[in-house]
């Protein structure tokens, strides 16, 4: 069996962002990738400004024992200042630029106005209350490179530097479906035997979190003709078919040999728990123009059809298989090393993946149920615990917990 890091390192090592780019809005990039560094064209503050309501003077005016000024000019946000006049102080508000000739602020708070003069009541140091011209960005630098998914923050910040487009990589196209004769639509009246598509929802929604285009292929009967036949309609104009269910060796499983058939396969069984075997391989399709990573095939990934395992192996593995062909720079989710308040005797040969979630201590709870057929236990949680294969775990033993904030972005 792969141990989980050398599965993950192999799907990496297929992946490679797809080629594909174009310029769109800044107000509408939200969570695309960027295919260019974002350089700044100016300062940010583009010139020196007040942080203060308050006076602007110069500090080598108060050296005498000066202390009560007349106010030569009054300077709001967004108006271009005077040069100061010496021997006077100037009237300024927050944002303001500081005119020519003051090297500081004083806050109103700390002086006394008085008909058209203003008297000072603290010395202030040079440089106090201003934000300097290009304190925040610098002419010329990269704010943003290459590869960063653009957050609320990250757009804010390309905004401040003017830049009104950008340039982005084409959104991942993801194909998916569904095996299992035994599966059923809510709103469907549940015949017997039958369950639920609970995995067309939860994986449907973790591709667009992680904004993909997506087409839905739904539920395909189990039978190898039929699972061959949309292999070959999906992969004619997507980078990725994902697949759930079927991917077993049992006699209901065609989703090996249709992507035999189709393209080439491997299966693993991967040391891990929940999600055991993954399949990775790709789909043969007609040679054409295209911006994907390659031109003759489509990629396949096969999840387990158990509603934890493939929740868990998508966080694992495809998320940044995904990511990476999306161009995102950096795809490994950040952990935490966290303090366990439950004891797991039992060691599993496997490397666990246990649903877990935060108490008001600071400590890790585990959900009593770890099977990988209880959904419940992904809602209640809020990450995974990472423990490695022949390990149990006591209480008070610091454990590594990856988030779902991590994974489920
Ligand atoms: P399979 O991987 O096809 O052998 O399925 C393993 C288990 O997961 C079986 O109990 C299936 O009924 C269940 N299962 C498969 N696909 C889904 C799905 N889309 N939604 C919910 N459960 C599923
Ligand atoms: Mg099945």
């Amino acid at each position: 069996m792969l141990s989980t890091a050398d599965a993950l390192a192999t799907l990496l090592g297929a992946a490679s962002p797809i080629a594909g780019t174009e310029s769109i809005p800044t107000l509408e990039a939200l969570n695309r990738v960027l295919s260019e560094d974002v350089v700044s064209p100016l300062d940010v503050p583009p010139m020196n400004t007040s942080s203060m309501d308050g006076y602007a003077l110069s500090t080598g005016d108060l050296a005498h024992g000066n202390r009560r000024f007349p106010v030569s000019q009054r300077i709001p946000a967004g108006h271009a200042p005077e040069p100061l006049k010496a021997n006077t102080a100037a009237r300024i508000f927050t944002g303001a630029t500081v005119p020519p000739g003051a090297d500081a602020i004083v806050m109103q708070e700390q002086t006394e106005a008085a008909g058209d003069d203003v008297t000072i009541l603290h010395s202030p140091k040079p440089g106090e209350w201003i934000t300097v011209q290009g304190a925040d960005i610098r002419s010329g630098s990269i704010i943003l490179p290459a590869g960063t998914r653009l957050t609320p923050q990250a757009l804010g910040l390309a905004a401040s530097v003017g830049c009104a487009q950008l340039h982005v990589r084409r959104r991942v196209k993801v194909a998916v479906f569904f095996t299992g004769d035994e599966l059923t639509m809510p709103g469907e009246p549940l015949k017997p035997g039958a369950i639920y598509n609970s995995n067309r929802f939860t994986l449907r929604g973790l591709l667009e979190n992680l904004g993909c285009e997506v087409t839905d292929y739904g539920i395909v009967p189990d039978k190898l003709d039929a699972t061959r036949a949309t292999l070959r309609e999906a992969g004619e104009a997507h980078d990725l078919i994902l697949t759930c269910g079927g991917v077993s060796v049992g006699e209901e499983d065609h989703v090996k040999p249709a992507v035999e058939a189709e393209g080439r396969l491997s299966m693993w069984q991967i040391a891990m728990k929940p999600g055991k075997p993954l399949a990775f391989g790709a789909v043969r399709r007609t040679p054409q123009q295209t911006d994907a990573v390659t031109s003759d095939e489509t990629f396949f990934i096969g999840l387990p059809g158990n509603p934890v395992s493939s929740f868990v192996t998508f966080l694992l593995f495809v998320r940044p298989f995904v990511l990476r062909l999306a161009g995102v720079r950096t795809v490994a989710p950040r952990a935490l090393s966290l303090r366990a308040d439950f004891t797991q005797n039992k060691a599993d040969r496997r490397n666990e993946f246990l649903r877990a979630r935060v108490n008001p201590a600071g400590g890790l709870d585990l959900f009593p149920n770890q099977s990988s057929a209880v959904l419940t236990s992904t809602v209640w949680g809020d990450g995974l615990i990472d423990n490695p294969p022949n390990h149990a775990i006591s209480a008070g033993e610091t454990v590594r917990f990856i988030p779902f904030s991590e994974l489920l972005n």
